[in-house]
């Protein structure tokens, strides 16, 4: 059987690789395989309202109901898909990706992205086009739901401390990327007693403030606007507002690892010997963290819905990935962009500190990323050699190979899509990272060579 879910759902162009007939039949197998009610939900992209109309069509035909949420972001229909009782959640959405791309992720009865296992049974039916067709009399229906944002804001206030937060009147510029997020952070900002100005907030597929995806070239009005009204932060969130970019009151963006590295301290502290959860391509400014909070990391494989089921699994405290993406278990086992807005405000507010002066007080490491090109015929065979070159050496294996130094690591991955491999390094100086990055170079053209 082919594939048709990707790594995070299913994501392709408008109209082209993704069509209208494509979407339905899609939805009738969802609607086979999780036969009840399903939640929907959409972001601002274009073919958002033409690809819902085709997923509620094809759920209502397999005899599911669809309680249609209108838009909003991920993790609010994530958060929304266990409190309404429903069997699964479907997201119109391609998250940062360019303005041209749709797509639909699935979520289970708890909210979390389904399983390869279930997207594999959903996949069979689709091709084989085994759908369920329910009697004339078994046709679901459709009802809305109007309170889904504010049964989403509060439940993300209940886990920060309001009134400290309240206190301190804090000014934030919010970033919405013309998408969903603008309809959730500027009114829980506020709720949280900051005065909020927005920015690129109203909803629009063309997204022309900025493309969807928070990476500082993309965030350059933001942190002009952050410096010129005299804010404390700017707050970014990417096309279905799952993730959070942070900017401080001079403009400077950070890392994304250096706002989950301020969560991680806070929520690591609050318990001896919690458990964070993190993808091999994190960084050595997480690991001391947990070091330092007595904490134990268990690593997975690059992706968030790996984080996600690994946290379902667990009960871990917190999971987080480099980029920025937040996981905060008591609220949602998923990736939360607002949750950790609220977060980032919290610690600001009870430390009393202004966000430059919090990520100084973090360690600094240097990082270097390269490409590798290799022959496509040989990309999957290469894993073999490399680990027989590296035998020796002290190392993660549970998605390519990662070296651990003193000082440093270095991973080596293949890439899921192109004929080449990813080779990260990080390490106290930059000469050191890009000597790593060199090392990981030359140990996968030394086994280019054995193959
Ligand atoms: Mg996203």
């Amino acid at each position: 059987m082919g594939r048709i879910f990707g790594t995070n759902g299913v994501r392709a162009t408008i109209n082209d690789d993704l069509t209208v007939d494509m979407v339905l039949n899609l939805s009738r197998a969802i609607g086979t395989v999780l036969n009840g009610t399903i939640a929907i939900s959409r972001d601002s992209r274009m073919g958002g309202e033409m690809f819902s109309r085709a997923v509620v069509s094809g759920l209502l035909s397999t005899g599911c109901s669809v309680i249609d949420l209108g838009p909003m972001p991920t993790p609010g229909l994530q958060f929304m898909v266990p409190r309404l009782g429903c069997i699964a959640g479907v997201m119109v959405t391609a998250s940062h990706n360019p303005p041209s791309f749709n797509g639909l992720k699935v979520m289970g009865a708890n909210g979390i992205e389904i399983t390869r296992e279930t997207e594999g049974l959903i996949e069979d039916v689709f091709f084989e086009k085994s759908f369920t067709i329910a009697k004339w009399h078994d046709i679901g229906s459709v009802q809305s739901y109007e309170t889904a944002i504010s049964d989403y804001i509060e439940g993300i206030k209940k886990h920060v401390d309001v009134p400290a937060i309240q206190e301190r009147k804090l000014t934030v510029v919010v970033d919405g990327a013309n998408s969903v997020g603008s309809l959730v952070t500027p009114i829980l900002m506020r709720e949280l007693g900051c005065k909020v100005i927005s920015l690129n907030s109203q909803l629009d597929g063309h997204f022309p403030g900025r493309m969807p995806e928070p990476l500082p070239k993309n965030l350059l009005d933001l942190s002009s606007v952050v410096r010129s009204v005299g804010a404390d932060v700017g707050i970014a969130h990417d096309g279905d507002a799952d993730r959070a970019t942070f900017v401080d009151k001079d403009g400077t963006v950070l890392w994304g690892d250096q706002s989950f590295a301020l969560i991680a301290v806070r929520v690591l502290n609050k318990k001896n010997g919690s458990t964070l959860i993190t993808p091999v391509s994190s960084g050595r400014l997480v690991e001391d963290i947990a070091d330092a909070a007595d904490a134990r990391i268990l690593w997975t494989e690059v992706g968030s819905v790996v984080v996600s089921h690994k946290l379902l699994e667990t009960g871990a405290e917190l999971g987080g990935e480099e980029n920025g993406g937040v996981f905060y278990p008591p609220h949602l086992c998923a990736r939360d962009g607002a949750m950790t807005a609220a977060q980032i405000v919290e610690i600001m507010a009870i430390e009393n500190k202004p966000l430059s002066e919090l990520v100084r007080g973090l360690p600094t490491y240097f990082s270097t990323k390269i490409k590798v090109p290799v022959p496509a015929d040989k990309k999957s065979l290469l894993l073999e050699p490399i680990l027989e070159i590296t035998s020796d050496l002290d190392r993660i294996t549970i998605d390519g190979v990662k070296l651990m130094y003193d000082d440093g690591w270095v991973l080596m991955r293949p890439s899921g899509t192109e004929p080449l491999w990813r080779v990260f390094a990080e390490a106290k100086t930059q000469k050191e990272a890009d000597e790593l990055v060199e090392k990981g170079k030359s140990i996968i053209e030394e086994a280019i060579n054995k193959i």
